[in-house]
């Protein structure tokens, strides 16, 4: 939707030419209004949030105090206890953060996190949110759009490149890649850490969830059996932490280390950024300052941008311009007919579900990178694709493969539930953003990987004693 350039005051006519920015309801900011509401979703931070930064923009013109809220919902599709004992953890570190910039925190569980309701008794003017592709926030978005009587715009700030600069899906990495580096340098930049000119007053009675509670207390259909993990603590202080051990550590050797599962080589930043604990802003400027730094090479750089920035943007690209993104219908059109090809081929061995579930199958390296998954919320990249080929192998037929790594994926991994999961999942059984390779049995030309080649790319034993002595007591086996 385009600005209203008439009724529109002149800073909000710069702002909406931003590509960063979407104009879902174009009118003037209301009149005799109280504050600016910034709707918090998916950027779950106080750091490095252009959504957040914008939100503080326009209530400094108006003059008005800002409020960001977040409605801690119950029902969020495929999220249980590990998920939201992560965002919980995360609270705190964003209404810290939040205070520094003189911006109050309201968060509200159900049945009163109504957006609307908080929208009229906080005497909004104007709404900003963040933005995610993924099709059930965007679908909330869109009717939200339609119900509200007061300008919405939404601001993509967890990618590097604002995704409207790819009107289309692209269909490689290759073909993005030269325009992601060429607009690269006008969007990887540091941002003044600007603060609210107006404090808000909390009026007395205007309810908020205190952030250092339990915010799934009393929500009885939560899926609690998949168990919150201690191998990472939520939050932004957290995510910062990481990302220092690794820029120290770990960055300088990153082409080569992230390899080796077997090792601690790649940054394990996935579930942050999936919670918007961390801007990719934040971490690849982090990565500037040590090759300036003299700590890493700019090659060693570059492969790392290759997958936090390459990789990353090309999933957001994905789901956003390709509706079935999470089943075998967004395969390109070879890898849907030679899968259908072979979906009569004998599978063998032949898995359940439930067998898969469990890690008990006749693999030990499988089963060791599910239990990784089961244990720590997190599996490492190499041995994600090689669980969601086998998955492939070991189904009854490709669609139900990619209908059981989603569900796994999306159950036990902490950076579950997001664009890289649907496009790695893609990519391994369904040839997207791969290109045809030599014909075998049940994969036809999606690209094979055998367990004997990639149990010897690196020290696979290692890899096997380390996660099972993570996890003596596995289901008991
Ligand atoms: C079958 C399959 C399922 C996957 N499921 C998920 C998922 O649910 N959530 C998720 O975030 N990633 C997923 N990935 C992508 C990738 O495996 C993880 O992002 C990565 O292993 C996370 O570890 P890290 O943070 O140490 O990555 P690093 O190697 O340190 O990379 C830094 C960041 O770059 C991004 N990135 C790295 N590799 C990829 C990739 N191949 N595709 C897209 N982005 C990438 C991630 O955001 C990652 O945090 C999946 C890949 C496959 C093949």
């Amino acid at each position: 939707m385009a600005a209203d350039d008439e009724a529109l005051p002149v800073f909000l006519k710069e702002i909406a030419d931003d590509p960063r920015v979407t104009i879902r309801r174009s009118e003037p900011p209301l009149k005799d209004a109280k504050c600016v509401v910034y709707w918090m979703q998916r950027a779950q931070r106080g750091l490095d949030n252009p959504a957040l930064d914008l939100a503080i923009r326009i209530g400094n013109e108006l003059d008005l105090p800002v409020l960001a809220f977040f409605s801690a919902i119950s029902n969020y599709p495929h999220a249980n206890l590990r998920h939201y004992a992560f965002l919980n953890q995360g609270l705190k570190d964003i209404e810290d953060d939040l205070a520094v910039r003189n911006v109050e925190f309201i968060v509200r569980r159900p049945p009163n996190n109504s957006l609307e309701k908080l929208l009229a008794e906080a005497g909004a003017a104007m709404l900003i949110g963040d933005e995610s592709p993924c099709r059930e926030p965007e679908r909330w978005r869109k009717v939200l759009a339609k119900r509200l009587d007061m300008p919405f715009w939404t601001v993509d700030a967890d990618v590097v490149v604002p995704s409207a600069l790819f009107p289309k899906h692209q269909y490689m990495l290759h073909i993005m890649r030269p325009k992601l580096l060429a607009e690269m340098p006008k969007y990887l930049v540091a941002t003044p850490l600007v603060k609210a000119q107006r404090g808000w007053e909390r009026p007395r009675g205007f309810e908020s969830f205190n952030v250092t509670g339990d915010v799934t207390e009393g929500w009885k259909t939560l899926d609690r059996s998949v168990m919150p993990v201690d191998s990472f603590t939520g939050g932004t202080r957290a995510a910062l932490r990481r990302l220092e051990y690794f820029v120290a550590h770990g960055l300088a050797d990153y082409a080569r280390q992230r390899n080796h599962p077997e090792i601690d080589g790649t940054s394990m930043l996935s579930p942050y950024l999936h919670f918007g604990h961390i801007s990719p802003v934040t971490i690849a400027l982090a990565c500037e300052d040590a090759v300036r730094e003299g700590m890493a090479t700019g090659a060693a750089r570059d492969a790392y941008f290759n997958e936090l920035i390459g990789w990353r943007e090309l999933s957001v690209n994905f789901v956003k311009y390709v509706p079935d993104y999470d089943s075998i219908e967004c395969a390109p059109e070879w890898a849907q007919k030679t899968l259908l090809e072979h979906a009569g081929d004998r599978r063998d061995p032949e898995y359940t579900l439930e067998q898969l579930e469990r890690a008990q199958t006749h693999d030990e390296l499988w089963n060791a990178a599910q239990t990784q998954m089961l244990k720590t919320g997190w599996m490492h990249n190499y041995l994600r694709m090689y669980w969601a080929k086998k998955i492939l192998e070991w189904a009854p037929n490709p669609a139900l493969a990619w209908e059981w790594a989603v569900i796994l994926n999306d159950k036990y991994e902490l950076d579950g539930r997001d664009p890289n999961g649907y496009q790695g999942i893609a990519w391994a059984l369904g040839g997207v953003h791969d290109r045809p390779w030599f014909d075998r049995q049940i994969f036809g030309t999606v690209r094979y990987m055998s367990g004997a080649s990639t149990g010897k790319k690196f020290d696979s034993k290692r890899y096997i004693a380390r996660v099972m002595a993570t996890a003596p007591d596995l289901w008991q086996r």
